[in-house]
This record gives C-alpha cells, structure tokens and sequence, in this order.
C-alpha cells in the first residue's frame, strides 16, 4: 500500500522494510505478508496522450454526509508521468531508410527493398505507436504488481472525428487503414467538406481535389492540407497561397484554416492506440472501465486544477459533483518515467549524409555496467568529490559517463556501485504544478 516518505525510513530505520526497488521507490515488508495483512486497495487511473501518459494510483473515502448521499472524498497517492518517445522511433526509421536507400542509389552493398504490398497482420501499429502501447501496459503491470490495485479506470474516448465522418463506429486499425488510406481519401474529404466546394460552397457539380497550401510552394499531401474545389474556384485559385485567393473572405479563409490545422493524423494515432491499450490493460486480470476525455475535463475544472498528464490521470472516472464528491488531494511530487528503449541494434552510426561514422562494438557490457544502469558513484577526489546517483552511460575503455541532476562527468568504472540494472526507462522527479485558482 503507497505510503507517506516518513512512515518509509520509519519502516526501514527499524529493519520492518527492504528496499525491493530504487525507482520507483519500492518496499517489501519483512514482518507481514499479504495473508495476513488488512488492505482496502487502490484504484490505477490512466491518461494516455500523445507524447505522454499520466498514471495515477488513488484511493477513496466514502464519508456519510450530514443529509443525503454518502460522499466520495478521491485521494491521489502516487503521480507517474510516463512519457514517450514515438518521435524518436519514428525518427530512427526514417534515418534507417535513408540509409538504405543511399546504398543502393551508390551501388554499395544494400539490403533489397521489399514489395509495397505486403500486408499487416491484424491488430498492426507503426512501430511508434505499438511502443505506446507496450511501454503504458508494462508500467500498468508493474503497478498492479506492487501495490493492491482493484480496479483499472482508462479514459478511452476523446473525439471520434472519423468514426463521424464515416457514419458508423469504427474499430482498431481501421482508424490507421480504413477510411485515410489512398482512394478512400476522397471519400472521406466529401463527407468532410460536406460534399460542396470548400471555398464558394457550391453543391451539385463535380469537385476536385485541391491543395489548400500549393504543392509548388511546399504544401504537403497529407489529408489536413486537402480540399476540395469546383472547376472555376480550382482554376481561379491555381497556384496562389489561399491567404491571397481569399483575401477578401476573411472569415470563410479563417474556417478553413482552422479545418486545416486541425492534427487529423495525431487524433487517429490516438484513438486507435488508445483501443488497443483498452483491450491489452484487460489482460491484466483486474477490471478495467473505460470513460471518456469529457468527464475528465468536467471533473479537473470542478476541482479547479491545473490540466498535467498526472493530474488528468487523477480526474478520470466517476465523480458525483451534486452529492459532493471530491478529490482531496494531489500528489506534489510526480515520478518522471521516461522510455529511453534498450539500445541500438545498428552496427554502425551513419553520419548526416548516410556515410558510416564509426563501428559500435558488439557487446553492450562494459566493466560490468550497461548504458542506462543506476548507479552510484564514490569520486574520490577531483570537482566532482563526493557521492552522486545517476544514470552512466557506457564507453568502452571503462571511463563511463554518469548523468546526474547536478550536470554531466566521467567516473571510473572502480568507483561505481549497481543500485537498479537497466530495463529501458530513466527515472527523475519534479513537483506538480499547484492548483489554479
Ligand atoms: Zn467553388
């Protein structure tokens, strides 16, 4: 059961406790077991975002009231913001392609391309978004194992502007490779743009497909910069920027914009990441509810509080706002969970123009301290005298480098002692932002 900082060195002062893990800070008990120990349990809230999914451990008191309903008074315990790291991926494979795609251009030796038409199995994300999902259900699991938790509540459902536009309620990766993909683009726009001429509004007569920004002057492909127009607004247009095409239409040139900017590709990332979180936290063996964004909101702004991941993490699921529920309290500190992945599989380190820089050596050991392990290091002498934590990075020679909150320095391998191997994430902590008003 989360307990306060106080209560753990009590704890551990009086050899009751074993530090079970360094971060997060975990215990076992060495007097009690579960058995024969009295727990009420805690509920493990989850937020998932974009770049970051906050998770939140909560328990609840039901307090009778003086008249009426019994009230629920929600007590944060524990903040973890988990964040990701899908733009790496993504930028990793970009770079991955390049590469090849140099080699076989420079007739080096290259790995064939593959045939465009293979298919994916069902169930199938990028890769930057199947990490999503791994790293939150494994961070999920990891909780459920050390603390009580009874009940999973996911907020599952923020907009669904596809299923929308598609008339039905969709599901999984159709969001990823239904309606968006290649000539189903068009039918999505008609039902998007009301199936009239984005810029004079004309219904009945054949539409084309136009680039909102021209492609001649950088507009991309995407589904966000398309539109469409009649025959004469796609003539009169041609290849001017639609700011000069609607210079006199102001608010017509505002709303499509607006319609532009809207992240279409992020939403569909999300809605369909956070379907297939949904389905993989229920194999957890605890019962998971789903809520929607619209209630976590309601929630946050009833309480008056400031929108982070964690404290959205800690809003979502039921609260009774006309009987008096409450959330009573909101962890200060918050635990920083970074994804930093497990290393590279590359044996070389391309430089900007794809040219190999240097070979890595085969063996991620070194002196018996992998990159990313805990550490704790003894500098004997020297600017950086005394004993610091942190995160080392390996080198090969054995002057590994060691990240800590005070600044970066190189430690002797001798110096250093294990306190928690690497398993992919980095662990920092800061303070949640206060309440609003
Ligand atoms: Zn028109």
């Amino acid at each position: 059961m989360p307990c306060h900082p106080a209560r753990a060195r009590e704890l551990l002062a009086k050899d009751r406790a074993v530090v079970a893990r360094q971060a997060p800070f975990t215990m076992r008990l060495k007097d009690r077991t579960l058995a024969d120990a009295e727990v009420d349990g805690v509920r493990l809230r989850i937020d998932p975002g974009s770049k970051g999914t906050g998770l939140a451990l909560t328990d609840e008191k039901k307090e009778p009231a003086a008249h009426g309903p019994t009230v629920t008074a929600r007590r944060g315990l524990v903040s973890i913001e988990l964040q990701h790291r899908g733009d790496q991926i993504h930028h990793s494979m970009r770079q991955r392609a390049g590469y090849r795609h140099r080699r076989r251009s420079a007739h080096c030796r290259y790995r064939a391309p593959r045939s465009a038409n293979r298919t994916h199995p069902d169930g199938w994300l990028p890769p930057s978004l199947r990490h999503r999902v791994d790293t939150t259900l494994s961070t999920a699991r990891r909780l459920c194992r050390y603390a009580p938790v009874t009940e999973i509540h996911i907020e599952s459902v923020t907009f669904d502007t596809h299923a929308m536009s598609a008339g039905r309620p969709l599901t999984g990766t159709e969001y990823q490779q239904g309606p968006l993909a290649g000539t189903e683009a068009r039918a999505y726009l008609l039902e998007l743009w009301g199936r009239a001429c984005t810029y004079c509004g004309i219904t009945g007569v054949p539409l084309n497909i136009d680039h909102i920004h021209p492609r001649s002057r950088g507009g991309s492909d995407r589904i966000a910069n398309l539109a469409l127009a009649c025959i004469g607004c796609n003539q009169a247009k041609g290849s001017r920027p639609i700011e000069k095409f609607l210079a006199n239409d102001p608010v017509r040139l505002a709303q499509i914009l607006r319609q532009a900017k809207t992240p279409l590709r992020d939403s569909a990332a999300m809605n369909s990441t956070r379907w297939q979180l949904t389905a993989a936290l229920s194999t957890l063996g605890v019962p998971v509810l789903t809520w929607s964004g619209g209630r976590t909101k309601r929630n946050r702004t009833a309480m008056g509080l400031a929108k982070t991941h964690t404290v959205d993490a800690l809003c979502v699921g039921l609260l009774d706002h006309e009987s008096g529920d409450v959330i009573v309290r909101v962890p200060q500190q918050v635990c920083l969970v970074k994804a930093t992945g497990r290393g590279s599989y590359a044996r070389t380190t391309p430089d900007r123009y794809g040219f190999p820089r240097l070979q890595r050596p085969r063996a991620k050991q070194h002196h018996g301290f992998i990159t990313g392990d805990l550490v704790r290091a003894t500098m004997p002498s020297g600017r950086w005298k005394g004993t610091w934590t942190g995160r080392v990075s390996v080198r090969s020679r054995g002057q590994h480098s060691l990240t800590t909150s005070a600044g970066r320095f190189n430690v002797l391998h001798r110096n250093l002692r294990l306190l928690q191997r690497a398993e992919g994430y980095s662990y920092a902590s800061k303070r949640e932002t206060p309440k609003i008003s």
